[in-house]
Formats: structure tokens, sequence, C-alpha cells
């Protein structure tokens, strides 16, 4: 909970937070510091506030790079599994594709010959009525 810096109102959370690398200073150290942005509810004033700080150190350092490395093969291999899962949706729908395409060659087959057959069979009603006249 910090304060208002203008009107003392207590403001729960921050509208962000990030984090930086100050100066290093004159013994050499540097320190890594999380900073918040809040609004007033009250007054709508914003302001700074400094929430957390850090020395940096060489394993802090590793430590956060080794961070972003689990990061980094969480990514490419929830990346690869997605990959791999579309590969086979994407198989099994050319699979039905085939299936359907056969079924409609099938249909369209037995649909040439049924007209074929209706075909012949206005030909002989014809000669028939032709033979009538
Ligand atoms: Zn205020």
């Amino acid at each position: 909970m910090v304060k208002c810096s203008k009107c003392g109102t207590e403001v729960a959370s921050p509208l962000k937070t990030w984090s930086m690398v100050g100066r290093p200073s004159k013994t050499g150290e540097r320190f890594k510091l999380t900073l918040g942005l809040f609004k007033c509810p009250i007054c709508e004033k914003r302001f700074r506030v400094v929430l957390g700080k850090e020395r940096v150190t060489i394993k802090g350092i590793i430590k956060e790079i080794k961070g972003i490395e689990k990061g980094l093969m969480q990514t490419s291999r929830s990346l690869r599994e997605k990959i791999e899962k579309l590969e086979s949706e994407k198989a099994d729908l050319l699979e039905e594709i085939d299936k359907l395409r056969k079924v409609g060659e099938e249909k369209a087959s037995a649909l040439e010959e049924e007209v074929a057959t209706l075909r012949k069979e206005v030909e002989s009603l014809r000669k028939l009525l032709g033979d009538l006249e």
C-alpha cells in the first residue's frame, strides 16, 4: 500500500510496474529498481514509487539469463508441440478430402451412368413415338 504524494490517500495497486538498472554507485554497485506508476483515486495525481531495490550481482544476472533461457525453451517446446498437432490435423484433413473426393467421383460416375441410361430410354421412347406417327 502506498500513499498519494499529494493528498495522502492510500492507493492499493499500481497502474503498471517496470524495472530498471540504475547507474553504478561510487562503490561500483548497481541496483535494479522496481518502480510502480500509481494513480490516486481521489485527486487523480499520478506518481511513481520505488517498490523494490535489488543489488545487481553476477549471480543475479546469471539467474535471470537462466530464467530467460528456460522460458525460451518452454516457448520453443510448446511451439513445436503446436506445429506437430497442426501437422497431424492437416494430414487428417487431407485424408478426409481424399475420401470425399473419391466419394464425389463415385457419385459422379454413377450419375453419368444414370444419365446415359435415361438418354437411351428417351431415345427409345422417341423411336417408339416416331413409329406410332
Ligand atoms: Zn491524491
